[in-house]
C-alpha cells in the first residue's frame, strides 16, 4: 500500500522584505535557530540563555526593572501580556492614529469591557470605561493631546503607540510619560517598531509603567520567537494587587521562567511553558547583534538610510507624510493617485515587498528594516522606479541614482 500526502513540500520564497515588517531576519539569527540542539526548556543551557536574554533586554531597552522578558509569540503577544493588568470597569485614555493603536485601542475595550458590555458587542466592545482619542491618520499623537485629555478624564491607565507604523508617524512620548506623571496615570506604550530602531531608554519615561515590543522589526529575529516587555514595580504592584484573567501571558507568572521571582533575579527559571530551544537561541543571537551594533550607531545608520530613501521618492513625486526612520510612507505623484493599492501588488508578485496602508487613506509604505547599505537602498529605490515607470510615469533614473549616491555620502559626512 503507498501513502500518498495530500501536498507538495511548502516552498517559500525569498523576497526583498522592504515593508514595515517583518524585517529582514539577521542571517546570524535563523543559523542559530536551525543550529541548536533538540535540548528540553528545562536544559541547563536553555535556561542560561533565557537568563542572559534577559539580562540583554534590560540593557537594550536601557531598563533597572526586574520584570523585562520575552513573551512567546509576536508583538500582539507581548502588547495582550502589557494590557493583561487592564481589568473590567478600569478607566482607560487610549490615542489611536493608526491602524496599530487602533487594534491596541480594542484590545483594551475588550479589556475594560464589564460582561454586558462584552456581550452586547463582543468582537467590538462600546466600553463606557474606556476613552479612545482618535488623531487622524498621518498626524502624530502630541504631549497637549495627551494632557488635554488626561487633565479631563483622570483614568487610572493611558495608552499610546510610541511609532504607528500604520501611518509611519513618532508619536511623543516625553508629553505622554509626563502627563502621565502629572496626572499620576499607569502609562502603557506600544514600542513594537522603535525598539532597535531608535535610541531610547524607557527608564527615562517615569510615567510609563508598562512597555511592550516584538521580535519581528528593529529586532531582527522573525523566526517565532519573543517579544519584549517591560513593567515598573508600580504595574506588578498593581497586577498582584488586582489580578489578571489569564495564565500564559500572566506577567508576574510568564516572568517565572525567566528567574524571576517575588520580585527578584534568581538562578535559574521555573517551568511556565515549554520554551524552544531554538526560539530561545535565535533570540539570544539577535540581541547579541542589537548590543554589539549598539542602539545609537542603528539609529544613526536607520536616519541616513530614511532620509536618502526619502529623497529619492520625492525625486520621483511622491509626497511622504511619515516620520519614522525605517519606514516612508508616501502618496504617489498626483497623476498616479488612487493606483496605490495596484503598484503595491505589481510590486510583491514580482517579490518586491512593500506594503499599502492598512487602513484609509490608501498609501504605499516602504521599509527598511535590516537594509542599512547604500547597495540595498539603491535597489529598493531601482525597483519602485520600475514600478512607477510600469504605471507609466517619466523618470530621470541616472538623476536619481546620482541623487542617491549624493545624498548618502553628504549624510555619511555630516
Ligand atoms: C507590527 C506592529 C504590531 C503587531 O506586531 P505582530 O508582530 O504582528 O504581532 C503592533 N503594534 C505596532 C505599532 C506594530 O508596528
Amino acid at each position: 500500500m503507498s501513502v500518498t500526502t495530500p501536498y507538495a513540500k511548502l516552498n517559500i520564497p525569498n523576497t526583498l522584505a522592504a515593508g514595515p515588517g517583518p524585517g529582514n531576519t539577521d542571517a546570524r539569527v535563523l543559523s542559530a535557530y536551525a543550529g541548536a540542539g533538540i535540548a528540553d526548556h528545562m536544559h541547563p543551557d536553555v535556561l542560561r540563555g533565557m537568563i542572559e536574554c534577559k539580562l540583554m533586554l534590560r540593557q537594550l531597552m536601557g531598563t533597572g526593572n526586574v520584570h523585562t522578558f520575552g513573551v512567546a509569540g509576536t508583538g500582539w503577544s507581548g502588547l495582550d501580556c502589557m494590557m493583561s493588568a487592564v481589568m473590567p470597569g478600569d478607566t482607560v485614555v487610549a490615542f489611536a492614529n493608526g491602524t496599530f493603536s487602533g487594534i491596541d485601542a480594542l484590545t483594551l475595550r475588550m479589556k475594560a469591557a464589564t460582561r454586558d458590555e462584552l456581550a452586547e458587542d463582543s468582537l467590538n466592545p462600546k466600553a463606557a470605561s474606556v476613552t479612545v482619542i482618535e488623531v487622524p491618520h498621518g498626524k502624530s499623537v502630541t504631549g497637549e493631546i495627551v494632557e488635554a485629555a488626561l487633565a479631563e478624564h483622570k483614568p487610572k491607565w493611558a495608552f499610546m503607540a510610541h511609532w504607528e507604523t500604520g501611518s509611519g508617524r513618532i508619536n511623543d512620548i516625553q508629553g505622554f510619560s509626563d502627563a502621565c506623571v502629572r496626572h499620576d496615570v499607569m502609562g502603557l506604550v506600544d514600542a513594537v517598531s522603535s525598539l532597535g530602531v531608535e535610541d531610547f531608554s524607557i527608564d527615562d519615561y517615569l510615567g510609563v509603567a508598562g512597555w511592550a515590543s516584538c521580535p519581528q522589526k528593529g529586532l531582527l529575529c522573525l523566526p517565532l520567537t519573543y517579544a519584549p516587555v517591560s513593567f515598573t514595580d508600580r504595574y506588578i504592584d498593581t497586577l498582584r494587587a488586582n489580578g489578571a484573567y489569564t495564565y500564559a501571558n500572566h506577567p508576574i507568572m510568564e516572568a517565572r521562567h525567566w528567574g524571576i521571582v517575588e520580585g527578584r533575579d534568581v538562578e535559574n527559571g521555573t517551568y511556565h511553558r515549554t520554551h524552544s530551544a531554538y526560539a530561545v537561541s535565535a533570540f539570544h543571537e539577535a540581541l547579541r547583534i542589537n548590543l554589539a551594533e549598539g542602539l545609537s550607531n542603528r539609529a544613526e545608520q536607520y536616519a541616513i538610510h530614511e532620509s536618502t530613501l526619502r529623497a529619492a521618492v520625492e525625486a520621483m513625486g511622491c509626497e511622504v507624510t511619515s516620520n519614522m526612520t525605517s519606514l516612508v510612507v508616501l502618496n504617489l505623484p498626483p497623476d498616479f493617485a488612487g493606483r496605490e493599492m495596484e503598484l503595491v501588488q505589481m510590486c510583491r508578485a514580482q517579490g518586491f515587498g512593500i506594503w499599502p496602508t492598512l487602513s484609509a487613506p490608501v498609501q504605499v509604505r516602504i521599509g527598511i528594516l535590516n537594509l542599512l547599505s547604500l547597495a540595498n537602498i539603491t535597489e529598493i529605490v531601482t525597483r519602485f522606479a520600475d514600478a512607477l515607470e510600469a504605471l507609466g510615469a517619466k523618470l530621470d533614473r541616472s538623476a536619481i541614482l546620482s541623487l542617491l549616491e549624493t545624498h548618502y555620502q553628504t549624510r555619511i559626512a555630516a
